[in-house]
């Protein structure tokens, strides 16, 4: 079982199943969000995402006309992305709040074409 948290603590979340897909995102939203390079997702069914601890906490921002990027309103911990047209469909969220240890290779990169001239990678 997979746990994360946010910088804080206030927002504490499991998974209920195993991460599905996961990429890094240069796009340039992600960018801005995160105040990085890039944005490490993964994803999985919105049913399989439990916040066990301070859901109240988790705020969501509308950053386009169909997705939401919600995050701690005390800490500011990036937490998840939702398409809001598919409330059951998949949530993305932050593979760096996680807790538990990830073991992952060969994560992809996507949106690529606004990757920043400084990005280390
Ligand atoms: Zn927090
Ligand atoms: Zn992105």
């Amino acid at each position: 079982m997979y746990q994360g948290s946010c910088l804080c603590g206030a927002v504490v979340y499991q998974l209920l199943g195993e991460p599905r897909r996961v990429s890094h995102c240069h796009c340039h939203m992600c960018q801005k969000q995160h105040g990085a390079a890039f944005a490490t997702y993964l994803s999985l069914p919105a049913t399989e995402l439990q916040y066990i601890q301070g859901s109240g906490a988790v705020t969501r921002y509308q950053s386009s006309a169909t997705v939401t990027r919600g995050f701690c309103r005390h800490c500011g911990s990036t937490l998840e992305w939702r398409d809001t047209t598919e409330p059951d469909g998949y949530v993305a969220l932050t593979v760096a709040t996680l807790d538990t240890a990830f073991e992952i290779t060969d994560i992809p990169h996507i949106c690529t074409e606004s990757r920043s001239s400084w990005c280390p990678c």
